[in-house]
Protein backbone atom coordinates (compact mmCIF):
# COMPACT_ATOMS: atom_id res chain seq x y z
CA UNK A 1 0.00 0.00 0.00
CA UNK A 2 1.60 3.60 -0.66
CA UNK A 3 1.10 6.00 2.26
CA UNK A 4 -1.31 8.70 1.58
CA UNK A 5 0.91 12.62 1.96
CA UNK A 6 0.33 13.19 5.37
CA UNK A 7 0.88 17.15 4.70
CA UNK A 8 2.20 19.53 2.03
CA UNK A 9 5.69 19.14 1.90
CA UNK A 10 6.78 22.54 2.33
CA UNK A 11 4.85 23.14 5.56
CA UNK A 12 6.22 21.37 9.00
CA UNK A 13 5.02 18.99 11.08
CA UNK A 14 5.28 18.97 15.09
CA UNK A 15 4.97 15.91 17.27
CA UNK A 16 4.52 16.49 20.76
CA UNK A 17 6.66 14.59 23.41
CA UNK A 18 9.81 12.97 23.12
CA UNK A 19 9.50 9.90 24.75
CA UNK A 20 9.65 6.28 22.90
CA UNK A 21 6.99 7.18 20.63
CA UNK A 22 7.62 10.66 20.11
CA UNK A 23 11.02 10.38 18.81
CA UNK A 24 9.92 7.05 16.76
CA UNK A 25 7.50 9.04 14.82
CA UNK A 26 9.78 12.12 14.58
CA UNK A 27 12.32 9.87 13.17
CA UNK A 28 9.84 8.00 11.13
CA UNK A 29 8.49 11.28 9.36
CA UNK A 30 11.67 12.40 8.70
CA UNK A 31 12.56 9.22 6.58
CA UNK A 32 9.61 9.79 4.55
CA UNK A 33 11.20 13.64 4.31
CA UNK A 34 8.89 15.78 6.06
CA UNK A 35 9.88 18.61 7.86
CA UNK A 36 9.62 17.72 11.53
CA UNK A 37 9.63 20.01 14.31
CA UNK A 38 9.47 17.80 17.83
CA UNK A 39 9.13 19.48 21.40
CA UNK A 40 8.83 18.70 25.08
CA UNK A 41 7.79 20.08 27.91
CA UNK A 42 10.19 18.18 29.97
CA UNK A 43 13.77 19.19 30.21
CA UNK A 44 15.36 15.62 31.56
CA UNK A 45 18.50 13.09 30.52
CA UNK A 46 15.96 11.18 28.47
CA UNK A 47 14.53 14.38 25.99
CA UNK A 48 18.18 15.91 26.12
CA UNK A 49 19.42 12.53 24.02
CA UNK A 50 16.58 12.04 22.33
CA UNK A 51 16.55 15.77 21.07
CA UNK A 52 20.26 14.88 19.94
CA UNK A 53 19.61 11.83 18.40
CA UNK A 54 16.70 14.17 16.20
CA UNK A 55 19.02 16.87 15.49
CA UNK A 56 21.34 14.49 13.85
CA UNK A 57 18.20 13.46 11.53
CA UNK A 58 17.67 17.31 10.96
CA UNK A 59 14.67 17.58 13.37
CA UNK A 60 14.00 20.82 14.64
CA UNK A 61 13.75 20.20 18.38
CA UNK A 62 12.31 22.08 22.03
CA UNK A 63 12.87 20.89 24.91
CA UNK A 64 11.49 22.39 28.20
CA UNK A 65 9.25 24.41 25.61
CA UNK A 66 6.59 24.24 23.41
CA UNK A 67 6.79 26.82 20.75
CA UNK A 68 3.24 27.68 20.29
CA UNK A 69 3.94 29.93 17.48
CA UNK A 70 5.54 27.20 15.57
CA UNK A 71 3.16 24.87 16.05
CA UNK A 72 -0.19 26.91 14.97
CA UNK A 73 1.75 27.32 11.69
CA UNK A 74 2.29 23.56 11.34
CA UNK A 75 0.13 21.91 8.87
CA UNK A 76 -0.05 18.82 11.48
CA UNK A 77 0.48 18.44 14.96
CA UNK A 78 1.10 14.56 16.09
CA UNK A 79 0.78 13.28 19.60
CA UNK A 80 2.27 10.43 21.71
CA UNK A 81 0.45 8.25 24.02
CA UNK A 82 1.58 9.42 27.26
CA UNK A 83 0.07 13.62 26.15
CA UNK A 84 -2.94 14.14 27.33
CA UNK A 85 -5.25 16.07 25.28
CA UNK A 86 -5.63 18.55 27.51
CA UNK A 87 -1.70 19.82 27.45
CA UNK A 88 -1.51 23.09 26.34
CA UNK A 89 0.04 22.22 22.71
CA UNK A 90 -2.97 19.99 21.71
CA UNK A 91 -5.36 22.22 23.12
CA UNK A 92 -4.06 24.87 21.13
CA UNK A 93 -3.82 23.21 17.88
CA UNK A 94 -7.70 22.55 18.00
CA UNK A 95 -8.30 25.71 18.84
CA UNK A 96 -6.66 26.64 16.14
CA UNK A 97 -8.24 24.32 13.84
CA UNK A 98 -5.03 22.80 12.96
CA UNK A 99 -5.04 18.63 12.52
CA UNK A 100 -4.08 16.17 15.56
CA UNK A 101 -3.00 12.68 14.83
CA UNK A 102 -1.62 10.02 17.32
CA UNK A 103 1.32 8.28 17.05
CA UNK A 104 -0.19 5.51 15.82
CA UNK A 105 -2.27 6.81 13.10
CA UNK A 106 0.71 7.63 11.75
CA UNK A 107 2.70 4.60 12.00
CA UNK A 108 -0.35 2.57 10.02
CA UNK A 109 0.13 5.01 7.45
CA UNK A 110 3.80 3.81 6.79
CA UNK A 111 3.06 0.03 7.92
CA UNK A 112 3.22 -2.23 5.03
CA UNK A 113 0.88 -4.88 6.43
CA UNK A 114 -1.53 -3.27 9.06
CA UNK A 115 -3.38 -5.83 10.74
CA UNK A 116 -4.16 -5.08 14.43
CA UNK A 117 -6.04 -6.64 17.08
CA UNK A 118 -6.67 -3.80 18.87
CA UNK A 119 -7.91 -4.02 22.43
CA UNK A 120 -9.96 -1.18 24.32
CA UNK A 121 -11.89 -0.98 27.53
CA UNK A 122 -12.05 0.64 30.99
CA UNK A 123 -9.92 -1.84 32.60
CA UNK A 124 -7.82 -5.34 31.50
CA UNK A 125 -6.66 -3.76 28.14
CA UNK A 126 -2.20 -4.19 28.85
CA UNK A 127 -3.39 -7.79 30.09
CA UNK A 128 -5.30 -8.62 27.52
CA UNK A 129 -2.91 -6.98 24.90
CA UNK A 130 -0.19 -9.37 26.79
CA UNK A 131 -2.07 -12.73 26.59
CA UNK A 132 -3.23 -11.70 22.53
CA UNK A 133 0.99 -11.41 21.96
CA UNK A 134 1.66 -14.63 23.93
CA UNK A 135 -0.84 -17.02 22.59
CA UNK A 136 0.43 -15.75 19.33
CA UNK A 137 3.99 -16.45 20.59
CA UNK A 138 2.32 -19.44 21.38
CA UNK A 139 0.78 -20.59 18.28
CA UNK A 140 4.75 -19.58 16.33
CA UNK A 141 3.30 -16.45 15.18
CA UNK A 142 5.56 -13.46 14.97
CA UNK A 143 3.27 -11.23 17.69
CA UNK A 144 4.48 -8.07 18.62
CA UNK A 145 2.71 -5.81 21.47
CA UNK A 146 2.77 -2.37 20.43
CA UNK A 147 0.99 1.05 21.44
CA UNK A 148 1.10 1.91 25.17
CA UNK A 149 2.99 -0.88 26.09
CA UNK A 150 6.40 -2.51 24.24
CA UNK A 151 6.92 -1.20 20.84
CA UNK A 152 5.54 1.65 19.53
CA UNK A 153 4.14 0.75 15.83
CA UNK A 154 6.00 3.62 14.89
CA UNK A 155 9.10 1.44 15.65
CA UNK A 156 7.91 -1.39 13.84
CA UNK A 157 7.21 0.85 10.64
CA UNK A 158 10.59 2.32 10.85
CA UNK A 159 11.76 -2.03 10.42
CA UNK A 160 13.61 -3.02 7.39
CA UNK A 161 11.77 -6.48 7.78
CA UNK A 162 7.99 -5.86 9.32
CA UNK A 163 6.38 -8.94 10.55
CA UNK A 164 3.23 -10.23 9.38
CA UNK A 165 0.88 -9.73 11.69
CA UNK A 166 0.71 -6.41 14.16
CA UNK A 167 -0.89 -6.77 17.68
CA UNK A 168 -1.77 -3.65 19.16
CA UNK A 169 -3.23 -2.08 22.44
CA UNK A 170 -5.19 0.95 21.19
CA UNK A 171 -6.00 3.22 24.54
CA UNK A 172 -9.30 5.95 24.72
CA UNK A 173 -6.75 8.89 24.09
CA UNK A 174 -5.06 6.50 20.85
CA UNK A 175 -8.50 5.74 19.76
CA UNK A 176 -9.33 9.61 19.95
CA UNK A 177 -6.55 10.73 17.31
CA UNK A 178 -6.70 7.96 14.85
CA UNK A 179 -9.45 8.02 12.64
CA UNK A 180 -8.02 5.51 10.13
CA UNK A 181 -8.11 2.56 12.31
CA UNK A 182 -9.83 -0.54 11.13
CA UNK A 183 -8.62 -3.68 13.24
CA UNK A 184 -8.72 -7.41 11.83
CA UNK A 185 -10.33 -7.85 15.27
CA UNK A 186 -11.29 -5.26 18.02
CA UNK A 187 -11.67 -6.49 21.33
CA UNK A 188 -13.97 -4.12 24.00
CA UNK A 189 -12.84 -5.42 27.54
CA UNK A 190 -15.62 -3.55 29.91
CA UNK A 191 -16.91 -0.18 30.41
CA UNK A 192 -16.98 2.00 33.45
CA UNK A 193 -16.42 5.71 34.64
CA UNK A 194 -12.74 6.68 34.70
CA UNK A 195 -11.30 9.60 33.72
CA UNK A 196 -13.66 11.61 35.33
CA UNK A 197 -11.08 14.20 35.76
CA UNK A 198 -9.80 14.24 31.98
CA UNK A 199 -13.43 13.97 30.44
CA UNK A 200 -16.59 16.27 30.70
CA UNK A 201 -18.79 13.25 31.13
CA UNK A 202 -19.01 9.11 31.67
CA UNK A 203 -20.45 9.68 27.90
CA UNK A 204 -17.29 11.72 26.32
CA UNK A 205 -15.53 9.12 27.81
CA UNK A 206 -17.68 6.28 26.81
CA UNK A 207 -17.66 8.36 22.89
CA UNK A 208 -14.27 8.04 23.17
CA UNK A 209 -13.50 4.02 23.68
CA UNK A 210 -16.64 3.77 20.49
CA UNK A 211 -14.25 4.94 18.29
CA UNK A 212 -12.76 1.51 18.09
CA UNK A 213 -15.79 1.14 15.84
CA UNK A 214 -15.61 3.73 13.59
CA UNK A 215 -14.89 1.63 10.54
CA UNK A 216 -16.27 -1.15 11.13
CA UNK A 217 -17.74 -2.66 7.94
CA UNK A 218 -19.49 -6.21 7.16
CA UNK A 219 -15.82 -7.91 7.43
CA UNK A 220 -14.55 -6.60 11.09
CA UNK A 221 -14.69 -9.06 13.89
CA UNK A 222 -15.22 -8.34 17.37
CA UNK A 223 -14.45 -9.78 20.86
CA UNK A 224 -16.95 -7.73 23.39
CA UNK A 225 -17.40 -8.71 26.68
CA UNK A 226 -21.42 -9.63 27.05
CA UNK A 227 -21.72 -9.85 30.82
CA UNK A 228 -21.48 -6.17 29.97
CA UNK A 229 -24.80 -4.14 29.41
CA UNK A 230 -22.71 -1.10 28.94
CA UNK A 231 -20.49 -2.43 26.24
CA UNK A 232 -23.73 -4.74 24.25
CA UNK A 233 -25.74 -1.57 24.07
CA UNK A 234 -22.38 0.23 22.80
CA UNK A 235 -21.79 -2.62 19.63
CA UNK A 236 -25.55 -3.15 19.65
CA UNK A 237 -25.53 -1.27 16.00
CA UNK A 238 -22.32 -1.70 14.48
CA UNK A 239 -21.55 -3.59 11.75
CA UNK A 240 -19.68 -7.04 11.71
CA UNK A 241 -19.61 -10.43 13.77
CA UNK A 242 -19.74 -10.24 17.49
CA UNK A 243 -17.99 -12.60 19.43
CA UNK A 244 -18.98 -12.30 22.79
CA UNK A 245 -17.42 -13.95 25.99
CA UNK A 246 -19.09 -14.09 29.36
CA UNK A 247 -17.73 -15.70 33.07
CA UNK A 248 -21.73 -16.23 34.13
CA UNK A 249 -23.89 -17.51 30.60
CA UNK A 250 -22.77 -19.61 27.84
CA UNK A 251 -21.07 -17.57 24.75
CA UNK A 252 -18.56 -17.69 22.31
CA UNK A 253 -16.17 -17.95 24.79
CA UNK A 254 -17.29 -18.81 28.53
CA UNK A 255 -16.49 -20.06 31.86
CA UNK A 256 -18.61 -23.58 32.91
CA UNK A 257 -19.36 -22.97 36.12
CA UNK A 258 -20.01 -26.88 36.28
CA UNK A 259 -17.22 -28.20 34.66
CA UNK A 260 -14.92 -25.42 35.97
CA UNK A 261 -13.37 -25.20 32.57
CA UNK A 262 -12.79 -22.28 29.85
CA UNK A 263 -14.93 -23.14 26.83
CA UNK A 264 -13.55 -21.53 23.61
CA UNK A 265 -15.96 -21.84 20.22
CA UNK A 266 -18.16 -24.64 22.05
CA UNK A 267 -15.32 -27.25 23.09
CA UNK A 268 -13.43 -26.93 26.28
CA UNK A 269 -10.05 -25.31 26.25
CA UNK A 270 -8.06 -25.21 29.71
CA UNK A 271 -9.57 -25.85 33.39
CA UNK A 272 -9.78 -22.53 35.49
CA UNK A 273 -7.08 -24.07 37.83
CA UNK A 274 -4.31 -24.42 35.54
CA UNK A 275 -4.84 -20.92 34.64
CA UNK A 276 -2.44 -19.09 36.44
CA UNK A 277 -3.85 -15.66 37.24
CA UNK A 278 -5.49 -14.52 40.26
CA UNK A 279 -9.02 -13.21 40.15
CA UNK A 280 -12.10 -13.58 37.91
CA UNK A 281 -11.81 -10.56 36.22
CA UNK A 282 -8.44 -12.63 34.71
CA UNK A 283 -10.59 -15.32 33.73
CA UNK A 284 -12.62 -12.86 31.42
CA UNK A 285 -9.31 -11.39 30.16
CA UNK A 286 -8.20 -15.20 29.28
CA UNK A 287 -11.52 -15.49 27.61
CA UNK A 288 -11.35 -12.05 25.42
CA UNK A 289 -7.74 -13.04 24.22
CA UNK A 290 -8.10 -16.20 23.32
CA UNK A 291 -11.66 -15.25 21.25
CA UNK A 292 -9.63 -12.61 19.74
CA UNK A 293 -6.68 -14.80 18.74
CA UNK A 294 -9.45 -17.61 17.03
CA UNK A 295 -11.66 -14.69 15.83
CA UNK A 296 -8.20 -13.21 14.11
CA UNK A 297 -7.26 -16.19 11.35
CA UNK A 298 -9.23 -18.97 10.77
CA UNK A 299 -5.98 -21.57 11.27
CA UNK A 300 -6.21 -20.37 15.05
CA UNK A 301 -9.17 -22.87 15.29
CA UNK A 302 -7.89 -26.18 14.29
CA UNK A 303 -7.40 -28.40 16.91
CA UNK A 304 -3.86 -28.04 16.91
CA UNK A 305 -3.38 -24.85 17.05
CA UNK A 306 -6.63 -24.73 20.29
CA UNK A 307 -3.84 -26.89 21.71
CA UNK A 308 -1.35 -24.51 21.35
CA UNK A 309 -3.70 -21.79 22.98
CA UNK A 310 -4.40 -23.88 26.16
CA UNK A 311 -0.58 -24.67 26.70
CA UNK A 312 -0.01 -21.08 26.25
CA UNK A 313 -2.12 -19.85 29.07
CA UNK A 314 -1.10 -22.06 31.12
CA UNK A 315 2.67 -20.48 30.90
CA UNK A 316 1.42 -16.74 31.21
CA UNK A 317 2.59 -14.85 34.64
CA UNK A 318 0.53 -11.99 35.53
CA UNK A 319 2.42 -8.05 34.76
CA UNK A 320 4.38 -6.84 36.94
CA UNK A 321 1.89 -3.94 39.39
CA UNK A 322 -1.35 -6.02 38.42
CA UNK A 323 -2.26 -8.29 41.94
CA UNK A 324 1.42 -9.27 41.88
CA UNK A 325 2.24 -10.89 44.84
CA UNK A 326 5.65 -9.19 45.57
CA UNK A 327 6.48 -12.24 48.53
CA UNK A 328 4.91 -13.67 51.63
CA UNK A 329 7.29 -11.97 54.68
CA UNK A 330 6.27 -12.86 58.80
CA UNK A 331 3.16 -14.66 57.68
CA UNK A 332 1.59 -11.51 55.74
CA UNK A 333 1.24 -11.40 52.04
CA UNK A 334 2.62 -8.23 50.20
CA UNK A 335 0.22 -7.42 46.96
CA UNK A 336 1.04 -4.65 44.75
CA UNK A 337 -2.20 -3.71 42.59
CA UNK A 338 -0.38 -0.26 41.82
CA UNK A 339 -2.33 -0.16 38.08
CA UNK A 340 -5.57 -0.49 39.69
CA UNK A 341 -5.84 3.41 39.20
CA UNK A 342 -9.54 3.34 39.07
CA UNK A 343 -12.59 1.93 41.42
CA UNK A 344 -13.38 -0.46 39.20
CA UNK A 345 -10.27 -2.28 38.90
CA UNK A 346 -9.54 -1.42 42.90
CA UNK A 347 -13.19 -3.31 43.21
CA UNK A 348 -12.26 -6.67 41.43
CA UNK A 349 -8.56 -6.59 43.04
CA UNK A 350 -10.28 -6.43 46.81
CA UNK A 351 -13.23 -8.99 45.27
CA UNK A 352 -10.77 -11.44 44.59
CA UNK A 353 -8.75 -11.54 47.76
CA UNK A 354 -8.56 -14.69 50.16
CA UNK A 355 -7.28 -13.55 53.19
CA UNK A 356 -8.47 -10.39 56.01
CA UNK A 357 -6.68 -7.45 53.71
CA UNK A 358 -5.32 -4.18 55.25
CA UNK A 359 -6.10 -1.91 52.01
CA UNK A 360 -3.92 0.82 50.90
CA UNK A 361 -6.00 3.84 48.98
CA UNK A 362 -5.02 6.52 47.80
CA UNK A 363 -3.32 9.20 45.56
CA UNK A 364 -5.14 11.94 43.35
CA UNK A 365 -8.57 11.70 42.92
CA UNK A 366 -10.08 11.29 39.60
CA UNK A 367 -13.70 12.09 40.40
CA UNK A 368 -15.71 8.90 41.07
CA UNK A 369 -17.37 8.07 44.71
CA UNK A 370 -15.22 5.61 47.18
CA UNK A 371 -18.91 4.27 48.28
CA UNK A 372 -18.62 1.83 44.95
CA UNK A 373 -16.18 -0.33 46.97
CA UNK A 374 -18.20 -0.61 49.90
CA UNK A 375 -19.68 -4.08 48.50
CA UNK A 376 -15.94 -5.37 47.94
CA UNK A 377 -14.94 -4.37 51.04
CA UNK A 378 -17.22 -5.33 53.53
CA UNK A 379 -16.44 -8.67 55.11
CA UNK A 380 -13.27 -8.54 53.24
CA UNK A 381 -10.83 -5.69 54.46
CA UNK A 382 -9.93 -4.98 58.00
CA UNK A 383 -8.81 -1.86 57.71
CA UNK A 384 -8.23 1.16 54.86
CA UNK A 385 -5.56 3.29 55.00
CA UNK A 386 -6.24 6.22 53.06
CA UNK A 387 -3.30 8.22 51.63
CA UNK A 388 -2.64 11.07 49.60
CA UNK A 389 -4.63 14.06 47.79
CA UNK A 390 -7.60 11.94 48.34
CA UNK A 391 -7.41 10.68 52.18
CA UNK A 392 -10.12 12.90 52.82
CA UNK A 393 -12.78 11.85 50.34
CA UNK A 394 -11.74 8.01 51.48
CA UNK A 395 -12.24 8.85 54.65
CA UNK A 396 -15.79 10.62 54.27
CA UNK A 397 -16.90 8.02 51.68
CA UNK A 398 -15.45 4.78 53.65
CA UNK A 399 -15.65 5.37 57.58
CA UNK A 400 -19.45 4.33 58.08
CA UNK A 401 -18.64 0.97 56.73
CA UNK A 402 -14.61 -0.14 57.45
CA UNK A 403 -11.77 1.12 59.60
CA UNK A 404 -10.08 3.91 58.43
CA UNK A 405 -6.74 5.23 58.85
CA UNK A 406 -6.13 9.09 57.43
CA UNK A 407 -2.56 9.42 56.85
CA UNK A 408 -0.65 11.91 54.79
CA UNK A 409 1.45 12.07 51.63
CA UNK A 410 4.58 10.14 53.66
CA UNK A 411 4.47 6.82 52.04
CA UNK A 412 6.89 5.49 54.36
CA UNK A 413 4.17 6.40 56.86
CA UNK A 414 1.92 4.40 55.24
CA UNK A 415 3.93 1.25 54.68
CA UNK A 416 4.78 1.47 58.74
CA UNK A 417 1.04 1.77 59.51
CA UNK A 418 0.38 -1.29 57.39
CA UNK A 419 2.88 -3.51 59.43
CA UNK A 420 1.43 -3.00 62.19
CA UNK A 421 -2.17 -3.09 60.86
CA UNK A 422 -1.88 -6.64 59.44
CA UNK A 423 -1.16 -9.69 61.33
CA UNK A 424 0.12 -13.38 60.52
CA UNK A 425 -2.28 -14.95 57.88
CA UNK A 426 -3.26 -11.14 56.25
CA UNK A 427 -2.67 -9.71 53.18
CA UNK A 428 -1.77 -5.98 52.37
CA UNK A 429 -3.18 -4.88 49.17
CA UNK A 430 -1.91 -1.81 47.30
CA UNK A 431 -4.26 -0.89 45.04
CA UNK A 432 -4.71 2.66 45.15
CA UNK A 433 -7.93 3.34 43.19
CA UNK A 434 -6.42 6.97 42.35
CA UNK A 435 -3.46 8.20 39.88
CA UNK A 436 0.06 8.17 41.31
CA UNK A 437 0.96 11.32 40.45
CA UNK A 438 0.48 13.36 43.64
CA UNK A 439 3.02 11.21 44.76
CA UNK A 440 5.17 9.68 42.63
CA UNK A 441 6.28 10.16 39.03
CA UNK A 442 3.39 7.12 37.91
CA UNK A 443 2.19 3.94 38.96
CA UNK A 444 5.25 1.98 38.33
CA UNK A 445 7.17 4.30 40.24
CA UNK A 446 4.70 3.91 42.84
CA UNK A 447 4.29 -0.24 42.84
CA UNK A 448 8.55 -0.12 43.24
CA UNK A 449 8.59 1.94 46.23
CA UNK A 450 5.41 -0.42 47.58
CA UNK A 451 8.17 -3.60 46.46
CA UNK A 452 10.99 -2.21 48.02
CA UNK A 453 9.40 -1.07 51.80
CA UNK A 454 8.01 -4.31 52.02
CA UNK A 455 10.76 -6.26 51.17
CA UNK A 456 13.43 -3.66 53.08
CA UNK A 457 12.25 -4.91 56.71
CA UNK A 458 11.20 -8.18 55.46
P1 LIG B 1 -5.45 -1.38 31.63
O1 LIG B 1 -4.35 -1.52 30.65
O2 LIG B 1 -6.80 -1.31 30.99
O3 LIG B 1 -5.24 -0.31 32.66
P2 LIG B 1 -4.41 -3.70 33.08
O4 LIG B 1 -4.42 -5.01 32.39
O5 LIG B 1 -3.14 -2.97 33.18
O6 LIG B 1 -5.55 -2.78 32.44
O7 LIG B 1 -5.01 -3.91 34.54
C1 LIG B 1 -5.11 -2.80 35.42
C2 LIG B 1 -5.85 -3.16 36.66
O8 LIG B 1 -7.23 -3.34 36.32
C3 LIG B 1 -5.41 -4.49 37.29
O9 LIG B 1 -4.50 -4.25 38.31
C4 LIG B 1 -6.69 -5.09 37.83
O10 LIG B 1 -6.89 -4.67 39.16
C5 LIG B 1 -7.78 -4.48 36.96
N1 LIG B 1 -8.29 -5.35 35.89
C6 LIG B 1 -7.60 -6.07 35.00
N2 LIG B 1 -8.42 -6.73 34.16
C7 LIG B 1 -9.69 -6.38 34.50
C8 LIG B 1 -10.98 -6.73 34.01
N3 LIG B 1 -11.16 -7.54 32.98
N4 LIG B 1 -12.07 -6.18 34.63
C9 LIG B 1 -11.91 -5.34 35.66
N5 LIG B 1 -10.71 -4.99 36.17
C10 LIG B 1 -9.60 -5.50 35.61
Amino acid sequence: MTPRELAPRESEIAVIGLARSGRAVATLLRKHGYKVYASDIASSPDTGLAAEQLRALSVAVDIGVHDLERIARSALVVTSPGVPPTAKPLAFAREKGIPVASEVEIALNFLEAPCVIATTGTNGKTTTTALIAHLLRGLDRNAVEAGNIGTPLSEIALRAQQPKRIWSEVSSFQLHDTPSLKPLVGVLTNLSPDHLDRYASVQEYYADKARLFANADGESAWVVNGDDKTVMQMVSDVAGHKYTFSLVEESDAFLDSRSGELVLLGAPLISRKDLPLLGAHNVANALAASLAVAAADREHQTPKSRKGIAKALETFRSLPHRLELVGEFHGVQWINDSKATNISSAAVAIDGMERPTVLLLGGRHKGEAYTALAEPIRGKVKRVIAYGEAASIIARDLRPIVDVLRLGADFNEVMQAARAAAKPGDAVLLSPACSSYDMFANYEDRGERFRALATQEA
